[in-house]
């Protein structure tokens, strides 16, 4: 059985205290903790097998290659790819949504072709379509995102056009938690010949992934939200438009061989992971699958699940007129996320306040800075009727505060959450004095 108490002994940070208060981590959607099983492979690796990959005929090259490989078999079986091949590792989302817009946007987008991304879409999905849409006069047109948090489905017939090259966005908002219909957007883009390429950041973590059933042509996402070490990640690709695509960086580790007139890349994988790759965090992210898989994804989505459906219960029924949430409410329509605001209060006011209880949120406009102007997610009683001019004014208007949970929360630390939002909620006059910390741009 899944049990987040047994789940907190392998997580020696958890034991830490901020502020002369036991650490409650509710920043899970920008990075989780690790276990020691991730820590101690880290260190053993070091020890006593590192070497670099894919170089050497040496014991330790053969050893560490072999950690290596076997951790994109890991992977594959984690999201049940068809085989480990095609399983890219990369550094992060960022890098992976990177790979595919210069890969095989670069080489298959015209002048004039459609891309469709989404108004809840992460910087790091939307900005690098944008910047090859520009390099080849393509044109990127975005779905909207309703008052409720979902993505306006109406809006399709008319965005989605014969012209559609690539549909992305995000299976799951970082923001509103919300729980995309991926079938839908799937089924439409195979009306219309175009690619899917799907951000898994927020839902590979924590919802059973399996890319067999999805549908998409690519699946990015980052090992640092999944107990795995940063510096790690996957592009997830389908075998055949792997195949073809042209390469995004080049250099060593990707070829067979070069002349001074030809290049013969190499086999997939490795033809996408040039140079020396993050051995240890690539082994490590293997481990951190595992471990997953061992608790069970089903068990992680029905535990989140539990803890966001208390949550926004108990802040509706405990304050339905200071505390504004955003996104679905019901929570089998989303992920273990919950932003919202204390009206009147700043929401990093409200963040630092609560680091002072131990408890580490986030807040500002998470690296989803359209979603937040066009739901006008502000702590204000009212927005104000147009965006101020200068970014680092819209920077203090804008934002929400958001917790996100994982395997080691429990509905006690929410307890403790809501009861120190009061202590907020009653504090607020007081808080209002306060200037907010210049914000992170996120
Ligand atoms: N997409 C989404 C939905 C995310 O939440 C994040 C991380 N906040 C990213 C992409 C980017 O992930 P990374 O910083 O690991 O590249």
């Amino acid at each position: 059985m899944f049990d987040p108490e047994e789940v907190r002994k392998d997580f020696p940070i958890l034991s830490r205290k901020i502020n002369g208060r036991p650490l409650v981590y509710f920043d899970n959607a920008a990075s989780t903790q690790k276990p020691i099983q991730v820590i101690n492979v880290i260190v053993e690796f070091y020890r006593n097998h590192y070497a670099n990959i894919h170089r050497g005929l040496h014991t330790l090259s053969q050893e560490a290659s072999e950690m290596y490989e076997k951790a994109h078999e890991t992977l594959a079986k984690f999201i049940n790819a068809y085989s480990w091949e095609e399983v890219v590792f990369c550094n992060n989302t960022t890098d992976a949504m990177n790979l595919v817009a210069y890969a095989w946007g670069l080489k298959n987008l015209r002048e004039g072709d459609e891309i469709v991304a989404t108004i809840m879409d992460h910087h790091s999905t939307m900005l690098p379509w944008r910047k090859i849409a520009k390099m080849k006069g393509a044109v990127v047109k975005y779905i909207n995102v309703t008052p409720q948090g979902y993505l306006d489905y109406d809006s399709l017939n008319t965005i989605i056009t014969p012209k559609t090259k690539v549909i992305v966005f995000p299976i799951a908002s970082n923001v509103l938690g919300t729980i995309n219909n991926v079938e839908e957007l799937v089924k439409r883009a195979r009306e219309v010949g175009s690619i899917v390429v799907a951000d898994g950041a927020q839902s590979v973590p924590h919802t059973l992934t399996d890319v067999r059933k999805l549908g998409v042509d690519f699946l990015g996402f980052s090992g640092h939200k999944m107990l795995g070490p940063t510096g790690s990640g996957v592009l997830w690709g389908r075998r055949d438009i792997l195949e073809e695509m042209d390469l995004f960086k080049v250099g060593g580790d990707t070829i067979r061989d070069v002349t001074v007139d030809d290049t013969v890349w190499l086999d997939l994988p490795w033809r996408f992971e040039a140079g020396t790759p993050n051995i240890e965090a690539g082994i490590a992210l293997g481990v951190a699958a595992e471990y997953l898989m061992k608790l069970g994804m089903e068990n992680v989505r029905e535990h989140e699940k539990h803890l966001v459906a208390y949550t926004l219960k108990r802040l509706s029924e405990e304050f339905p007129d200071d505390i504004r949430v955003y996104g679905p409410r019901d929570p089998g329509d989303k992920t273990g996320v919950v932003s919202f605001n204390i009206i009147g209060l700043n929401h990093h006011t409200v963040a630092k306040a609560l680091d002072l209880f131990g408890i580490a949120v986030r807040s500002g406009m998470h690296c989803a800075h359209p979603l937040h102007y066009s739901l006008k997610i502000t702590y204000l009683e009212k927005p104000p009727s147009s965006l101020p001019e200068k970014p680092e004014d819209r920077l203090i208007l804008y934002g929400s505060v958001r917790a996100s949970y994982y395997v080691y929360n429990t509905f006690e630390e929410v307890d403790y959450f809501i009861e120190t939002l009061g202590k907020i909620v009653n504090l607020k006059e007081a808080l209002k004095k306060e200037k907010p910390e210049a914000p992170c741009t996120g």
